[in-house]
């Protein structure tokens, strides 16, 4: 985990201003439940911050995460992981009590494009906990096992 610290540690404050900024636009008006996150891409030397936020709809079904919006944000603007581009870890933000980890659906999306990227949550008082993906989702299925079937 130390390693985790030493990226996460000089860039924290930038990445809790991207989180709040997040939060501060998310689209919540049934669950009140405000959620951010900021994906923290290396491309080359360059370090790239990608922001998300929880956006409900009416329709509760339709709602989506702040980690998938990040992750699909990412995506579009061209940031698959690859030899050149890693995805160094994901920060999310949750203005309550106890330390918010990402729902069985974002697991399952982040899986996709780093199979054990840290996770860094924040709580209300900006305290914060780190949690590896494959801690919190074994036996993860993945484009591995699409490939073995033909
Ligand atoms: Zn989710």
């Amino acid at each position: 985990m130390s390693d985790i610290q030493n990226l996460i540690i000089p860039l924290e404050k930038e990445i809790l201003e991207v989180l709040k900024f997040y939060n501060n636009n998310s689209y919540s008006p049934y669950s009140k439940f405000k959620v951010s996150a900021c994906l923290v891409i290396k491309q080359g030397q360059k370090l790239i911050y990608i922001g998300g936020t929880n956006v409900e709809n009416s329709s509760y079904g339709l709602s989506i995460c702040a980690e998938r919006v990040a992750v699909f944000k990412a995506i579009s603007e061209g940031f698959v992981s690859d030899d050149n581009t890693k995805w160094l870890y994901i920060a999310l933000y949750v203005p309550v009590e106890n330390f918010i980890t990402p729902c069985g659906a974002c697991r399952q999306v982040l899986s996709e494009f780093n199979h054990n990227i840290p996770i860094v949550m924040y709580n209300k008082n900006f305290n914060k906990k780190i949690l590896l993906l494959n801690e919190i989702f074994k036996d993860q299925f993945s484009p591995k096992d699409l490939k073995e079937s033909t």
